[in-house]
């Protein structure tokens, strides 16, 4: 079995980005990304530094709009307008998950479609439902690039796509989907989840539960990977149970260093590409 190396693989992307931007550089573009995090939650904090970190090692420039509690609604808007309205901006991210006082699907649905990098907001995810794919989010896509570096087959193949949140496990389905693969989505409420997930070809979990698929869950020979990041006794683990299910998987994404670089680099390769449309424009 093989251990599929999600850092290896961004790495090379990372590579094929700073030339790009290279190029984009002779054109006077420089790549700009707009992130708003709002509140004080470690992982977010943790999470914008790494993206800041990584764009500054790309040669994109980042501005970064803070808020709290105290500010309001209105205020973070203005501050998405803001980046809508500046042409150095190609993308806008806002860090989730935002302070329960705030409407984050109200303060997603201000970010201009052209910029919306993550792809979380209705116009995106409507012409993914439309198979006319315009931003596809950064873990679908990260997921997708890994499997065909690693050309693993998804057209006729079955994927099991455990859990469906907006982020990750519904737009991840549907972009198999228009790949041609057979796709089952299961959540919370499936029944006998252990007999889907065992008639899976290629099986994907995003649940955030630490090490719940074990090798009862796997069928021989199938490929996994895990989006997991559950963090216990100061280690991060992923939702699968790594070490039983290593030995029955044709190839597995460990956690950390399997999905967690892909969607970093992925979210900046989205970040490149608007550049490349404003260069075009
Ligand atoms: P989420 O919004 O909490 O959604 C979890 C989904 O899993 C829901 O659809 C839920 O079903 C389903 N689920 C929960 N427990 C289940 C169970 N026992 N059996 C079957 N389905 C179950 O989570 P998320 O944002 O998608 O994140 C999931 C995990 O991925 C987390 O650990 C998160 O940290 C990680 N993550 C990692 C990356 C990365 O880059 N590596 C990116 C994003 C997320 P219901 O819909 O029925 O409630």
């Amino acid at each position: 079995m093989k251990i599929i190396d999600g850092k290896l693989i961004a790495n090379k992307i990372k590579e094929e980005l700073k030339e790009t931007i290279c190029l984009l550089k002779e054109k006077n573009i420089i790549p700009g990304l707009g992130i708003i995090l709002v509140g004080s939650d470690p992982a977010s904090e943790i999470y914008v530094r790494n993206k800041i970190k990584t764009c500054n090692e790309l040669g994109i420039c980042t501005v970064l709009y803070r808020f709290d509690e105290k500010n309001t609604e209105r205020d973070i808007i203005e501050a998405i307008q803001d980046l809508n309205a500046d042409d150095g901006i190609d993308g806008i991210l806002i860090q989730s998950p935002l302070p329960d006082c705030f409407d984050e699907a109200h303060i997603l649905s201000y970010v201009d479609k052209n910029k919306d990098v993550d792809g979380f907001g209705i116009y995106n995810l409507g012409c993914l439902l439309s198979n006319q794919e315009s931003i596809l989010s950064a873990t679908p896509l990260g997921i997708l690039k890994m499997l065909e570096y690693e050309n693993i087959e998804v057209e006729g193949n079955h994927v099991v796509m455990v859990g469906a949140s907006l982020i990750v496990g519904r737009p991840m389905a549907i972009a198999l989907l228009n790949r041609g693969a057979t796709v089952t989505i299961a959540h919370n409420k499936t029944k006998n989840l252990k007999e889907i997930t065992k008639q899976a070809d290629i099986l994907i979990v995003a649940i955030g539960h630490a090490k719940y698929i074990t090798e009862d869950y796997v069928k021989d020979g199938a490929v996994v990977i895990d989006v997991g990041t559950n963090r216990v006794d100061n280690h991060v683990v992923g939702d699968v149970d790594f070490d039983a299910v290593f030995k029955k998987a044709s190839a597995i994404t460990p956690v950390p260093g399997g999905v967690g670089p892909m969607t970093i680099i992925s979210l900046l390769s989205n970040v490149v590409d608007r550049a490349k449309e404003r260069m075009n424009k």
